[in-house]
């Protein structure tokens, strides 16, 4: 653990941004607002990737669970950015902090040149003192439809970590860890606190995902893997004991798993 992070990417969930019934947990955005804007008054860059777009906007337009087809799930996803945008804007402004929307798509990855670009995007708004708010673009981006997209933002927060500069990811699920056995059907089952490198043993804790969330478990240790393959720590909190960052980003013992980097 290193107590020197400067840069953090901070991931956070629909199942963790939302009540069982697909409307905003006002109270679990305004803490995760509150606990992010304490680490940029600590002189702590923040990068924050964001779901809650089709999960917010499916329940505001009255769709019932997660939307079955894709142009419901676009319309959601557009309907949905606003109002998680609006409540972010209105959070961090009350701690005077502003935020830049970022939405992406994934030819970003494979073009050098917009690549280039979405970095520069992310260098300049940290130069602001802006704290960069990123999701997919869900509304026009989606493998269905043929064109390629990361699916989930536990991929897209690893991306996003290393074009952004990072030298850690912080991914907050509605988990305390990642498990040895799934906690849902073995009470004994141990968090994993440090992984020093992903082995196909460790893919194989991975359980299923969520009702509400997109990945589970398995996305977010691929996204692991990918950080730590670009040099970056990468930490699995549960968002309802989000104040573990603190412990995080003080080198201290935390309530969590951290994936070392690779060096
Ligand atoms: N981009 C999706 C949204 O904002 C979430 C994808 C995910 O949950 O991984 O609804």
């Amino acid at each position: 653990m290193s107590g020197k992070i400067k840069r953090i990417a901070v991931k956070i969930g629909t199942s963790s941004l939302t009540h069982e019934n697909g409307t905003i947990n006002i109270a679990a955005i305004e803490r995760l607002v509150r606990i992010l804007s304490d680490l940029k008054n600590r002189g702590i860059e923040v990068v924050l990737i964001s779901s809650g777009a089709i999960g917010i906007g499916a329940s505001k337009l009255g769709i019932k669970g997660k939307p079955g087809t894709i142009r419901e799930r676009q319309a959601a996803a557009a309907v949905g950015q606003c109002a998680l945008m609006d409540l972010y804007d209105k959070l961090f402004s009350e701690y005077g902090y502003v935020i830049g929307q970022l939405l992406l798509t994934k030819d970003i990855s494979d073009d050098p040149v917009k690549r280039q670009n979405a970095e520069n995007s992310f260098a300049t708004l940290l130069s602001y003192n802006v704290i960069p708010i990123v999701n997919e673009n869900d509304a026009i981006s989606t493998s269905e439809i043929g064109i390629s997209n990361f699916g989930d933002n536990d991929s897209l927060s690893a991306f996003v970590a290393v074009l952004s500069g990072c030298d850690a990811l912080c991914i907050m699920t509605d988990r305390d860890g990642l498990y040895d056995s799934d906690p849902t059907e073995n009470k004994n089952a141990k968090i994993i606190p440090v992984v020093e490198e992903i082995t196909d043993e460790i893919i194989a804790h991975c359980g299923k995902a969520s009702s509400r969330g997109t990945g589970g478990m398995i996305t977010k240790v691929n996204a692991a893997k990918t950080a730590t393959e670009a040099g970056i720590d990468t930490y699995l909190i549960n968002s309802a004991k989000a104040t573990e960052i603190y412990k995080i980003v003080d080198g201290e013992p935390f309530c969590g798993t951290i994936f070392k980097k690779r060096s």
